[in-house]
């Protein structure tokens, strides 16, 4: 009965589904949690930033405290860093609460949001969280069709969710063409342009889309310390947009919604370029590795560009099972409507060796 009091749009929202925690597959299978390989949600193998650490250190002391529910010092980091003024940043507790203040400040049961097939996931959830409707376009070779996704646009539409690159298959728009993409959108239209993994770009593949912010007001550009910051567990993300935007995603955000601890990391963590560098290395590195492996093992895979990759192993329930006796974790992707393939996060060298050994094995 109580479940019946729910509207239905919440009722039929299907569970996010996370990777496997270590510390599960450890209890269910009875092994040390050390001879675990977690390469299931995309989390940097570094682990944290030494400079990011010493500061959370320092704020822990600080606990008793509210955070600074305006979080000027984060603020002003990312300010200085993108170039932009400090009423354009919107900060979210992971970059999936940006994506939901979106939903919350411009989506209604009235209203529609656009995203592709195989987008990333929280997309359809927060749109259904707030009753909208999702227009599902179909993907064209696993990455966004921008011309399907502005076909789609009708008078009810509000925004349109971009994963660039897209995960779980990697794929990445080039700046051309998304740059005439967002001419073509109409102005009543918001762009979301998630980046999660744009610090894994080389330079050249990067759209440089915060320049965009001063051509289209409707354009929010989503970032996360999650990946190559290497704070997944803190929970910290930022949007940028315009200061209208801003202010609206704002006024439906909780007070504090990113905690103290987070936001002092986030402030060390942004200004270790030394940190980044190394995680990029690492993953173009790791990339080669486990794309070489998966070329070796005859294996077709989606070309990546982000800190994991989508390889295609047939029966991927069977597969995933056979690696997690293996005590090796990676992400199913059937729910992303791809039944015949895994994704693996980039790892350390010796995690990676672990994947494809576990993996040719099977
Ligand atoms: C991992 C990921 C995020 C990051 O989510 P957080 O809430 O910031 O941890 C955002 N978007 C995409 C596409 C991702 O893959």
């Amino acid at each position: 009965m109580i479940y019946d009091l729910a509207p239905d749009y919440v009722k039929s929202i299907a569970p996010y589904q996370p990777g496997k925690p270590i510390s599960e597959l450890a209890r269910e299978l009875g092994l040390e949690e050390a001879s675990i390989v977690k390469l299931a949600s995309n989390e940097n193998p570094l682990g944290i930033s030494p400079k990011a650490l010493e500061a959370m250190e320092g704020a822990l002391q600080d606990v008793a405290r509210y955070p600074d529910g305006n979080g000027f010092a984060f603020k002003q980091a990312i300010a200085n860093k993108f170039g932009v003024d400090m009423s354009q940043i919107v900060l979210g507790n992971g970059s999936n609460d940006v994506l939901e203040l979106v939903a919350r400040a411009f989506l209604t049961t009235e209203t529609q949001a656009v995203y592709s097939q195989h987008a990333f996931a929280v997309y359809p959830l927060v749109t259904q969280a707030v009753g909208a409707e999702g227009v599902v376009t179909p993907a064209k070779d696993y990455g966004h069709d921008l011309i399907a996704m502005t076909a789609a646009i009708t008078p009810n539409t509000r925004v349109i969710w971009i994963a660039n690159p897209n995960n779980p298959t990697g794929t990445l728009l080039n700046r051309a063409e998304l740059y005439s993409f967002l001419k073509d959108v109409p102005k009543n239209v918001l762009v979301v342009l998630d980046e999660a993994y744009d610090e894994y770009l080389a330079d050249d593949l990067k759209s440089s889309s915060v320049e965009w912010l001063k051509s289209f007001d409707n354009l929010v550009i989503s970032r996360t310390l999650s990946k190559a910051y290497g704070l997944a567990g803190l929970r910290v993300g930022f949007a940028l947009a315009s200061t209208s935007i801003a202010d609206l995603m704002n006024r439906v955000r909780q007070p504090f919604n990113v905690n103290s601890v987070a936001q002092a990391a986030a402030v060390a963590a942004l200004a270790d370029d030394e940190f980044v560098a190394r995680s990029r290395a690492l993953n173009t590195a790791g990339m080669m590795q486990i794309t070489q492996g998966l070329k070796r093992l005859g294996l077709d895979f989606i070309p990546s560009f982000g800190n994991f990759v989508s390889v295609r192993v047939g029966n991927a329930a069977d597969v995933y099972q056979g690696l997690l006796q293996k005590g090796v974790i990676v992400r199913p992707v059937a729910n992303y409507g791809m039944p015949e393939y895994l994704r693996v996060s980039i790892g350390l060298a010796q995690e990676n060796a672990r994947f494809l050994k576990a993996l040719e094995e099977l």
